[in-house]
Parts: structure tokens; C-alpha cells; sequence
């Protein structure tokens, strides 16, 4: 059945192809960004489609319009830009939430939360399973997102609780894939475009801290998968590719793969940085029969073609 769709934050990273992905299967799609980290270049080649349509809206204003289901990714993701705005990351996580879920509450839809492994914080248990409530430091510099990301939480239970939303929560690990900003600072688009433009690759810290990588497609299955799961499971779920890799691992994969002759250097670890995370991925197996297939070598060498592309046409 065709559907009508709003994707938030639908011209950025995640929000483009789950877009393409949601026209792709027949739907009507409304695209709502600020194009804070967003571009329009994200879904230059959809504008032409008669079934999507793009409009520019900060979601902590009130949105009217009418749609059957929402998924609600808005929100700067990369540390380096949550930490830009900090009390704009606040506002979009919580007052954001809000607005989405006023909106749901009206017009009956189903909403999907794009929440975070950043509600693990730094974990003490190890993989984090979804029963884990986390260690988060209230006032630190990723604070603006890790409890802005909560409190979204909250608000979708309460939500839910309160007024019998359909709501439906993922926690998702590091995705990475082609349409990241290639200076948006995280750390696979980094050190892609820094070993094929020959330069250092900035490993902070000593580079022993962990991280599990995801693959775009894998995700934007666990998206669809979730938002059309039984009406009785709400998540919140773990969305992410459990094998775990230290970031000099990840430094060393990818000087190898681009063939770079750029040097691997030590620079300071940001503080409250997450010394390990690796999603359980038990539930989503259960309920969504979910699971990522793509490795991180394979994903590695699109992301690093995509990243060629750019170079080569002289954008980044
Ligand atoms: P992204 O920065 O590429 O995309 C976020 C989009 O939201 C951008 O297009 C941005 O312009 C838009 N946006 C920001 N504030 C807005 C506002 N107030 N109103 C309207 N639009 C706004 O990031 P992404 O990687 O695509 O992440 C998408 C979602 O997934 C985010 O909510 C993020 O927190 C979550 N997430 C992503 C990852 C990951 O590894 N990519 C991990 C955990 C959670
Ligand atoms: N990181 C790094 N060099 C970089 C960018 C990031 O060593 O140029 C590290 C960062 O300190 C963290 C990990 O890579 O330990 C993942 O960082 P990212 O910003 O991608 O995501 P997050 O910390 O939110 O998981």
C-alpha cells in the first residue's frame, strides 16, 4: 500500500537514503530538513520524482501537514557539529521531539525515533544490550546530544503511555557509507578523506578506543524493518554491526585500502570520548529478523570510491 511518508532530517547522511529508499518502494516521500548538515545535493536526484517532495523547516517550530507515518531523524549527529550549537542540538532533540510527536498525536501516524548508542554514554557493560541504562555525563560537551537523545526518548514513552502513539524506537551504532559530510569530523569520512588527500590521519588519543561500524544499506533496512514491525513493539532497539574494531585498526584498514602514503599521527582525545561500544543485536534478530551483511572491508571501499568521486571532480 503506497504511503504517505515524512522523513526529518531527510537530507542528510541517513535521511537520503532512507528517502530513496522509501520512493523506491512505492511511497510518496516528504523531505523536511533545515539543511544545518544536510545539503540538497543529498537528494538533487530524487527533486525530479513526482512522489517526493522537499521542504525547509527547522522542526523545533510546530509543522502542520498531513502524513500516515514519520520518521524523525533531524538532528546533527557528528560530535563536531552537535558541539557547534549546543543549545540548538538541545532544542532539536527535545523541543524537536515534541513537535514531531504533537504532530503524530494529531494526524494518528506511527513515529520512528532515531535515537543513539550515545545513550549508553561510557559504558560499563559491554556489548550494550537495550536493558543498559547507561553512564552519561550530564554536563559534559556531548551532553547537548547524549540527554537531548534521552529526554527524546522519554518523550516518546511518555508519548506512547500517555496517548497511545504508535511509536517505535532505534538505537543506532556509527553508520557510515557514501553522503557523509566529507568535514563533518567523524572519523570514517575523516580518515578516508585524509589518506586520499595524503594527509596525516588523526588517530585522537592513542587510538585503543573501539567502535562497531555499520553500513548505510544495513541500517536503512533496520529503519524499514522497524517502522513495520507489529504494532506491540516499540524498541527501544539496538540497530548497528556488532564487529568491533579499535580506531588505529580502523587507521590502518584504511591506509591500506586507499594505498595513502599519508603518516598516522596522535593528536588529543576529546573529553567524555566512549573508550568502547558494540551493540547487542539479540532483539532486533527476534523481533525484526534483522541482522547487517555487509563487512567493513566492503563497506569501507564504497565509502572510499564515493569519497574518491568527490575528490576527483574537485569537491572536497
Ligand atoms: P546528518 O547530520 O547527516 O543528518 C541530520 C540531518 O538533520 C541534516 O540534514 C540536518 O540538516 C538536519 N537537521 C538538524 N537539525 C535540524 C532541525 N532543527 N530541523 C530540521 N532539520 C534538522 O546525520 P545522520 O548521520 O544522517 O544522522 C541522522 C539521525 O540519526 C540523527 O538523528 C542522528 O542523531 C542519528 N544517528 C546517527 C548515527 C550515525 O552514525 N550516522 C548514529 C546514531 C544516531
Ligand atoms: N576519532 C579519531 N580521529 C578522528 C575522528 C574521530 O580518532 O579524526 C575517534 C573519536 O575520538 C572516537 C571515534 O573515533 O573515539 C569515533 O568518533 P566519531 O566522531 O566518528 O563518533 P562517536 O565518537 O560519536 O562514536
Amino acid at each position: 500500500m503506497t504511503k504517505r511518508i515524512m522523513v526529518t532530517g531527510g537530507t542528510g547522511f541517513l535521511g537520503s537514503h532512507l528517502c530513496e529508499r522509501l520512493l523506491g518502494d512505492g511511497h510518496e516521500v516528504l523531505c523536511v530538513d533545515n539543511c544545518f548538515t544536510g545539503t540538497k545535493g543529498n537528494i538533487a536526484h530524487l527533486l525530479d520524482n513526482h512522489n517526493f517532495e522537499f521542504l525547509r523547516h527547522d522542526i523545533t517550530f510546530p509543522l502542520y501537514i498531513e502524513v500516515d507515518e514519520i520518521y524523525n531523524l533531524a538532528c546533527p549527529a557528528s560530535p563536531v557539529h552537535y558541539q557547534f550549537d549546543p543549545v540548538q542540538t538541545t532544542k532539536t532533540c527535545v523541543m524537536g521531539a515534541i513537535n514531531m510527536l504533537g504532530l503524530a498525536k494529531r494526524i494518528k501516524a506511527r513515529i520512528m525515533q532515531a535515537s543513539t548508542s550515545e545513550v549508553y554514554g561510557d559504558p560499563e557493560i559491554h556489548p550494550q544490550p537495550e536493558s543498559y541504562w547507561g553512564r552519561v555525563n550530564p554536563n559534559g560537551v556531548r551532553s547537548c546530544y547524549d540527554e537531548g537523545k534521552r529526554c527524546a526518548e522519554t518523550l516518546f514513552f511518555d508519548y506512547q503511555r500517555q496517548h497511545n502513539l504508535e511509536i517505535k524506537v532505534a538505537r543506532i551504532f556509527n553508520t557510515y557509507g557514501p553522503r557523509m559530510h566529507p568535514n563533518d569530523g567523524r572519523v570514517v569520512s575523516n580518515f578516508i578523506v585524509q589518506a586520499l588527500k595524503g594527509e596525516p590521519i588523526t588517530v585522537y588519543g592513542e587510538g585503543g578506543q573501539t567502535r562497531s561500524f555499520c553500513y548505510v544499506d544495513d541500517m536503512i533496512e533496520g529503519f524499514v524493518r522497524l517502522m513495520n514491525s507489529d504494532d506491540g513493539f516499540t524498541g527501544p532497539v539496538n540497530l548497528g554491526n556488532p564487529g568491533e574494531f579499535t580506531i588505529m585498526e580502523l587507521a590502518e584498514k584504511v591506509v591500506a585500502m586507499t594505498g595513502s602514503r599519508s603518516e598516522i599521527i596522535n593528536n588529543p582525545l576529546p573529553s567524555d570520548d566512549p573508550r568502547q561500544r558494540k551493540p547487542d543485536i539479540t532483539l532486533a534478530g527476534s523481533e525484526l529478523a534483522w541482522q547487517p551483511g555487509v563487512v567493513l572491508d566492503d563497506g569501507l571501499k564504497k565509502t572510499i570510491d564515493y569519497f574518491s568521486a568527490m575528490l576527483s571532480r574537485g569537491e572536497i
